[in-house]
């Protein structure tokens, strides 16, 4: 058991910012503008920022610090929901299993390469996989081999390159056998970090055990996992509370193993079908509130990537990508089946961007982002700390951008409709103008590496 969460000092921490002078928050931003991060205690003031002109310098920090750090790359991945059973229940959840009218569903092997390949289809590269708690079975062994089933889909030459897991908190022993499986991410959401509160919301099975989940990626890390992904669920509690005790658990595993959460995901509550507390969150954050959250992460973790789901809206996920969103899921589906044999049934809760691969990336490109499936650095090894190591100097915009192009051009070539063709090429052509020297080694190596994908080469990284 870890201390990672002490209630008393966040409660002390948020009441001591409530009362803020404007110069103290001139100063935090200042501070996080040189890219080392903010303390516990000034991400507190930040999150009590009430004012429009300061709440826009917050903003414009975000944006600046993003800049910075991760150029104007976006990544882009797809959900895939293998299974909706579950033994929890969460009362948020249409999972949940006391939702008798939810259609349950294990995706078999087959199921699974039918599912991969419409994602394929689309142009997708990265898969995030996710599964209620029950597998098939019993055991983790439904869940390794989806994986494999994942990995070893091809269509037209395609493949998934990397996928990422979203399930319920392992045992040591479990973890050991996942890593031989090669996923990217593996992550958990704590839901909620207020003790008191997780107790009345998560009311049998496993996952009841607020504890075990609070050190889970304590468990990863020390199984040799590599990079792992934490987040509150927006709604269950007080959003200031939820997000200094998300970064205490950042800084807890940064100094515990030298390297931080690879990402924080920032779920809003949506309905779910079946569970009224999802229609009424006791403490959903107002849009605003939700992009004072973004902007106060990428300050205070600048290496760690943010995640936004399809739970937000196209105007809310455009407007959070000037602040420091990183990599965000597109065209998603909520059901196992949902992008092949059962497009209607069993979903977790309601989309609210249901715009198609294509679309998301056109709106991207129109924000002059850099869209990317690049998943260069993992298959490299620059993982964990490795990869930490190399994005704190500011590399990430030197290795990531480049890759970036290549997976964008690839894309353009193998799937965009001709307008958005055009449009991604003359994106590509002017980043790579501005981030780099005409002649320069890196610019040339670009160059060639474009040609090379315009004449039927792919998957070239470095
Ligand atoms: N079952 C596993 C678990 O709970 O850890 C992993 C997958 S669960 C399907 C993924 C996440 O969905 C949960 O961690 C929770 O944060 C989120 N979620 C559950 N109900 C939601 C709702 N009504 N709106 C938005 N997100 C929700
Ligand atoms: Fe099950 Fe996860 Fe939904 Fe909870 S959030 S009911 S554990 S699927």
């Amino acid at each position: 058991m870890y201390m990672i969460i002490d209630d008393e000092k966040l409660q002390r921490t948020l009441e001591k910012a409530a009362s803020h002078t404007d110069a103290e928050v001139t100063d935090i931003l200042n501070k996080a503008k040189k890219l080392k991060g903010i303390s516990l205690e000034e991400a507190a003031v930040l999150l009590n920022i009430t004012d429009d002109t300061l709440l826009q310098k917050l903003f414009d920090t975000a944006k600046f610090i993003k800049e910075e750090i991760y150029g104007n790359r976006i990544v882009l991945f797809a959900p895939l929901y293998i299974s909706n059973i579950c033994n929890n229940e969460c009362v948020y959840c249409a999972f949940r299993r006391s939702n008798t009218k939810l259609k349950r569903h294990a995706s078999t092997r087959d199921e699974i390469h039918q599912e991969v390949t419409e994602l394929l289809k689309q142009g997708h590269k990265r898969i995030l996989m996710v599964a209620g708690e029950a597998y098939p079975g019993g055991g983790l062994q439904y869940v390794y081999d989806s994986i494999k089933a994942i990995y070893e889909t091809t269509w037209n030459g395609q493949n998934i390159r990397r996928v990422n897991v979203n399930i319920a908190p392992l045992t040591p022993e479990e973890f050991a056998e996942l890593k031989k499986c090669g996923i990217g991410t593996f992550q958990v959401f704590q839901e909620t970090y207020h003790k008191e509160t997780y107790q009345k919301l998560h009311l049998a099975g496993a996952k009841a055990d607020y504890q075990f989940r609070l050190d889970v990626m304590d468990r990863a890390l020390q199984a040799g996992m590599n990079d792992v992904g934490i987040g509150p669920l927006l709604g269950l509690y007080d959003y200031k509370y939820e997000i200094l005790a998300t970064l205490e658990h950042a800084f807890h595993l940064d100094r515990t193993y030298g390297v931080g959460p690879h990402t924080i995901s920032v779920p809003r509550i949506e309905p779910a079908e079946g569970s009224d507390f999802s229609l009424h969150p006791p403490h959903l954050p107002s849009d605003t509130d939700f992009k004072k959250i973004v902007a106060v992460l990428r300050l205070a973790v600048p290496y760690t990537g943010i995640i936004m789901s399809t739970r937000e809206s196209p105007a809310m996920r455009n407007a959070c990508l000037e602040l420091g969103v990183s990599q965000i899921s597109a065209a998603s589906r909520v059901n196992p089946g949902g992008y092949s044999y059962d497009k209607q049934n069993g979903s977790q809760f309601t989309l609210t961007d249901d715009r198609s691969l294509a679309e998301v990336i056109d709106a991207v490109v129109d924000a002059k982002h850099m869209p990317s499936f690049c998943t260069g650095c993992y298959r490299l090894g620059r993982v964990g700390k490795d990869f930490m190591d190399m994005a704190k100097p500011g590399l990430i915009k030197k290795h990531c951008l480049p890759n970036a192009m290549f997976t964008f051009a690839e894309y353009l070539e193998d799937f965009a409709p001709a307008p958005l063709k055009a449009k991604g090429y003359a994106l590509i052509e002017s980043t790579a103008k501005e981030a780099f020297a005409e002649g320069s080694a890196i610019r040339k190596m670009i160059d060639d590496n474009l040609a090379k994908i315009k004449s039927g080469k792919r998957d070239l990284y470095f």
